[in-house]
């Protein structure tokens, strides 16, 4: 069958191999026929040769995090086939850890983790892949579209639950969100807190296009330039950039008892000069929590399936903007300058 492999470590050895193995049954029950693959940075990061592991005892790692797929067989009876589903992508570290053993494995402490097309499991870049049940999550007939999506929106649902954790620490009644970022995390971090009423507010270097349209479409605020320009201190901000200016400025922007949470993955190496001291002293004056988060434990992928279910199906497709098949499969990891999500599909996808 079809996969789309790399040698990680190795750049630009990105490959699409027509004679990969099935699954193996060890891998889980259930059997699901890949519908499509979405493609994020950090599979250009792991195409680059920055990222990424294979599983022991193979040196090429099978790509895709991001998954929509439709049941083959389940003999535990859990799905039916037909089922669209996403599959889960962490696995718990085989100790396991406290979190891995409460199924926090978004969480894991010891970092011995296994992440599907990233770290040490392959990924859903093939025709074919099998699972268990419980890395399984159903999605309403209804996104069998737009499934694809389920995956950075449970990134950013985990993202969510952690602000609304954080907050009860004290009387807590947000109104206003930033979020930084106009990619697919941006704009569905955007679209949870919209559905939690809170008056939202995106910023974004973009200053037409798809990004403002789409904003503009759920009711939210956009605005294009820096975030110290902004005349107004969010509650929350949602960081999802990774750039290091904007990383620093929204710790300063945020308003008292403020929280930021931090989803954007930096590629390092770019030093920016900061005033640490005054930093801290506002971070500290203002009760502000600055915390990073990645990751999504089953948990979070549920919460992502209702958002979807409850979001408008036309405004989620818009963030699709391209779709490649599998002949042009290196194109999909290209990036362009308009794209938000790019989705590969495979040929049941027709
Ligand atoms: C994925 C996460 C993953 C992280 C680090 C992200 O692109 O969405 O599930 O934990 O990369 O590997």
């Amino acid at each position: 069958m079809y996969a789309v492999t790399v040698i990680p470590g190795t750049a630009d050895s990105l490959r699409l191999v027509d004679n990969y193995p099935e699954p193996s049954p060890q891998e889980g029950p259930v059997l699901v026929e890949t519908l499509s693959v979405g493609v994020c940075g950090t599979d250009r990061e792991i195409i680059d040769g920055a990222f990424g592991e294979a599983p022991p005892g193979s040196d090429t790692l099978v790509l895709g995090h991001e998954s929509l797929g439709r049941v083959i067989e389940d003999p535990t009876g859990q799905l039916r086939p037909g089922d669209p589903i996403a599959g889960i992508v962490r696995h718990p570290d085989p100790v396991p850890c406290p979190n891995c053993a409460a199924r926090e494995w978004d969480m894991c402490r010891n970092g011995l983790y296994t992440e599907h097309g990233i770290k040490a499991r392959q990924g859903f870049a093939r025709q074919r892949w099998r699972t268990q049940p419980e890395f399984a999550v159903p999605l309403a007939p209804g996104l069998a579209e737009v499934g694809v999506l389920l995956e950075p929106a449970s990134v950013v649902a985990k993202g969510w639950e952690h602000v609304d954790r954080i907050g009860a620490r004290s009387v807590w009644r947000p109104r206003r969100v930033l979020v930084t970022g106009a990619g697919p995390i941006g704009l569905l971090a955007a679209l949870l807190g919209q559905q939690r009423g809170l008056e939202v507010h995106v910023l974004d270097r973009a200053e037409v296009g798809h990004k403002p349209e789409l904003v503009d479409r759920l009711g939210a605020t956009y605005h294009a330039g820096p975030v110290m320009a902004l005349d107004f201190e969010p509650d929350i901000v949602l960081e999802c950039t990774g750039a290091p200016t904007v990383v620093i400025d929204v710790m300063d922007k945020v308003g008292r008892n403020g929280i930021v949470c931090l989803t954007g993955v930096s590629t390092g190496g770019r030093t920016i000069e900061i005033d640490a001291g005054a930093l801290n002293h506002s971070l500290v004056l203002e009760n502000n929590v600055v915390f990073g988060s990645v990751n999504a434990n089953r948990r979070h992928w549920l919460q992502a399936a209702e958002a979807l279910a409850r979001a408008d199906v036309g405004w989620l497709a818009g963030l699709i903007t391209r779709r490649e098949d599998l002949d042009h499969y290196a194109e999909a990891y290209e990036g362009q300058p308009d794209d938000i999500k790019v989705v590969l599909e495979f040929p049941a996808a027709r």
